[in-house]
């Protein structure tokens, strides 16, 4: 066994209920906080007016910023910076997916620090993206889908607007300091989102397990989610109000928030970013789906037993078989699960166009290398577009 660390020091509240503790755990933290959410969702499921309302029973008092657009950018979070600062915020709270709670983040950072955001997003002529200092605001998130773990790791993603790149704010002063992962939240969810967010739980579970940084913790969460994710996804694509599908696509989402905020994620993640760079329209979760097979169909050669094991934790049959044979069948436990939950898209559906293709390959290689260098085996350009052509 190599030497290994572990490190997350969120305090997690889960389960059904426990959005009721939002006004006691943010007390402890600010007597003045900022709300970021979005214009829409957490309004019409009556989540913000509770979250209002359990705040002011608390005692705190509330500036409210409901500009959260999915794929948050840079200007979004140096906005919401300012008026923090400008009204004495002292804790910041996301509200939403994980475009709400990374601009709460990218907030908490931008109230505190002098640089623009962009400076903790990519390098530039200072050097290599910054990282957030201990001034950074106390973060609590609550997380009303089941998909990005943001409430539990040390990034928020955002693009910076005027070079287009798509990169995570990333340090252990962002760490939310409270995570509330109530499943009834996610009730809501409409199924289109609720199979994209669920495809995002199981990319990360996959790029960690399979990543060449991995460790026993992060691979024994990551299993774990994969078996949730191939379980109870399906049902509550099929039926949001299965409140025991929530509940354990809930909980995939924790264990894969521990895997990732310890290892960071791989080749579908790296690509994956510079695609909702150029394309904001597209939902993270989507983008990852159409690229889903034809990772599985490149992988096998470069971690076989690994794939194996992925193979079986997506419920195909594979006894008897060699790690190599196994290791084939991963592709199509993962078409047919991206089937179940109508999500066998392709690049192309997607809206993104051909000849962007080599430039989301050169982006992946600049700003998410450190997610390329992850992945089993080298990696070259010829090999991303591979990639990205089978999955166009
Ligand atoms: P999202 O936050 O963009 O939300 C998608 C849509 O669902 C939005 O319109 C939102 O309003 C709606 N929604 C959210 N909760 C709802 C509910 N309970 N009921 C009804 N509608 C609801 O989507 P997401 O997939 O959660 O987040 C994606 C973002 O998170 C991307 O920018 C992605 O890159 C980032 N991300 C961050 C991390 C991290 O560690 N910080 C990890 C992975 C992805």
């Amino acid at each position: 066994m190599q030497p290994f660390t572990f490190y997350n020091p969120v305090e997690l509240v889960a389960g059904p209920g426990t959005f009721e503790q939002l006004g006691e755990k943010v007390a402890k933290l600010g007597c003045q906080a900022m709300l970021v959410t979005g214009r829409n969702a957490m309004r019409k499921a009556g989540y913000l007016d509770r979250a209002l309302q359990m705040l002011t029973d608390a005692g705190v008092q509330c500036v409210l910023f409901d500009k959260a657009i999915p794929n948050p950018t840079d200007e979004l979070a140096d906005e919401g910076g300012r008026l923090a600062r400008e009204t004495n915020c002292n804790v910041v709270i996301g509200l939403g997916g994980g475009s709400a709670m990374d601009t709460a983040k990218a907030i908490a950072v931008a109230a505190t620090h002098s640089q623009p955001i962009a400076e903790f997003l990519v390098s530039g002529p200072y050097g290599q993206p910054r990282i957030p200092s201990a001034a950074t605001l106390p973060i609590v998130c609550v997380t009303t889908t089941a998909g990005t773990s943001s409430q539990l790791t040390p990034f928020a993603v955002a693009t910076v607007t005027a070079t287009r790149q798509k990169n995570a704010i990333a340090g252990r002063n962002i760490y939310p300091r409270v995570a509330i992962c109530d499943p009834t939240l996610t009730m809501s969810v409409p199924p289109r989102i609720t199979a994209a967010c669920g495809i995002d739980v199981l990319c990360h579970s996959i790029e960690t397990f399979i990543n060449t940084m991995t460790q026993p913790l992060a691979e024994a969460f990551a299993q774990r989610a994969i078996s949730l994710v191939a379980e109870y996804l399906p049902r509550a694509v099929a039926d949001g109000q299965d409140a025991e599908a929530r509940q354990m696509m809930s909980l995939a989402d924790i264990f894969a928030g521990y895997a990732l905020s310890n290892c960071g994620a791989t080749v579908l993640h790296a690509l994956e970013h510079p695609i909702s760079a150029l394309y904001p329209h597209v939902p993270h979760g989507e983008g990852l789906a159409a690229m889903l097979i034809a990772y599985g169909r490149m992988m096998p050669s470069r971690a076989p037993a690994k794939l194996a094991r992925l193979a079986e934790l997506l419920g195909e049959d594979v006894s008897g078989l060699s790690d190599e044979q196994a290791a084939g069948k991963a592709a199509a436990g993962l078409q047919a699960l991206l089937e179940q939950v109508n999500l066998r898209l392709r690049l192309r559906d997607l809206g993104v166009e051909h000849e962007s293709l080599p430039r989301i390959a050169d982006d992946a290689l600049d700003y998410m290398q450190r997610g390329i260098a992850k992945t089993p085996g080298k990696l070259t350009r010829d090999d991303l577009i591979a990639l990205l052509e089978a999955s166009y």
